[in-house]
């Protein structure tokens, strides 16, 4: 067996632990004489594993008390609907910062519901930067402020949050989320699909305050409903079983293995560094975000030769380096180096990346 080293922006890769671990739980959990994906939601040793979970999430971000965690499906592009339907319902209206395709498709969804402003974009730079947000046009009477925290497509990530006072801050965190600590208070609503950072496709996580649930309108239907599934314990119907036990052991490893999420956001950060530190030495690529609003997630790159890149990624997939084709707004190559990239991969693409350059100079 040769495991490669997988940069796809997701589904991405897992750490070896977590799949050993699984695995090795395959046929049998604990005594249960049977594997999870086969328990039913209702056993007590399903309700052992959700609870085990939510709490172990709660403890890595210090979720406050006065917040619920729920475990729901549809990807987080359901969350672009289900969220003004359950929050746009005082103003009907909602600000938006537009960083790229996923928070622009926030923004469309939304705008089917209620009033959307956007009140920053950075569509004119094709989403390399972080736009200054004029507080003067912040709207004080907002349901909310949407934001995507970390650009996966374009490799951007908000140095700082906006301020917005009482207006709630949702935040799509799908790419960052457990990738460094976040004080969850300054948040109305975070939302991330598990795919890139936590776990397997197939489960959303949504972490919201507990006022601004029971408020949705009354054409939401009981699935897109807060209430629905926080009233159930993210048990209103059958949750993605199988997805929320490999979330578990996604933690598990974080904090057991790795030392706990400030240490990984040190590992991350020292990630990051290795791959921009070389693209800004380098004389054939280039990053394409600069400054303090590069991702420590999602790290594109170009040479500005097309011919050259797609040569680059066939040659790097033939060393075991995988997935590193950027998406098709943006050409050339993105490295997405999450949680469970070991630091061996990146110096493993570094190095590449050198050989070729010297190859091609
Ligand atoms: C991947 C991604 C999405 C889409 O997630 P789905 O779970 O496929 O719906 C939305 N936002 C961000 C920031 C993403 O990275």
């Amino acid at each position: 067996m040769a495991r490669v080293y997988n940069f796809s922006a997701g589904p991405s890769v897992l750490p070896e632990w977590v799949l050993q671990k699984a695995a090795s739980e395959m046929m049998e959990y604990g005594s249960s004489g049977q594997s999870v994906m086969e328990m039913s939601h209702r056993s007590s040793d399903y309700q052992a594993i959700i609870d085990s979970c939510r709490q172990s999430l709660v403890d890595t971000l210090h979720i406050p008390e006065d917040y619920e965690v729920l475990f729901l499906q549809g990807g987080a592009s359901t969350q672009f609907a289900m969220i003004p339907l359950n929050l746009m319902n005082g103003s009907g209206r909602a600000d938006f910062v537009l960083t790229g395709q996923w928070a622009k498709k926030a923004y469309q969804q939304a705008a089917k519901y209620g009033r959307c402003n956007v009140v920053a974009s950075s569509e004119d730079g094709v989403f390399s930067y972080i736009p200054q947000i004029d507080a003067q046009k912040l709207d004080p009477q907002a349901d909310y402020l949407h934001i995507c925290y970390n650009n996966t497509i374009y490799g951007t990530r908000f140095p700082t949050l906006p301020s917005c006072g009482s207006v709630p801050l949702v935040a799509d965190m799908s790419s960052s989320i457990l990738s460094e600590p976040i004080d969850v208070s300054k948040f109305g609503l975070i939302y991330a699909g598990a795919q890139k950072n936590m776990g397997p496709a197939g489960l959303t996580v949504v972490i919201i305050r507990k006022d601004l649930i029971g408020h949705a309108r009354d054409i939401t239907p009981i699935m897109l409903d807060y209430k629905t599934h926080a009233d159930a314990g993210s048990m209103y119907n059958t949750p993605p079983t199988y997805a929320i036990y490999i979330c578990k052991l996604v933690l598990d490893w974080l904090n057991n293995e790795m030392g706990g999420i400030e240490q990984i956001q040190k590992i991350n950060a020292q990630k990051a560094a290795l791959l921009y530190d070389y693209l800004d030495e380098s004389k054939l690529f280039s990053a394409t975000v600069q400054g303090e609003c590069r991702s420590l997630m999602n790290v594109p790159f170009v040479t500005g030769d097309k011919d050259l890149d797609a040569q680059f990624v066939k040659e790097a997939t033939a060393q075991g380096l995988v997935n590193l084709k950027g998406h098709r707004t943006v050409g050339g190559m993105r490295a997405s180096i999450y949680n469970a990239m070991p630091v061996k991969g990146v110096q493993a693409l570094v190095d590449f990346m050198a050989r070729f350059e010297a190859a091609h100079r």
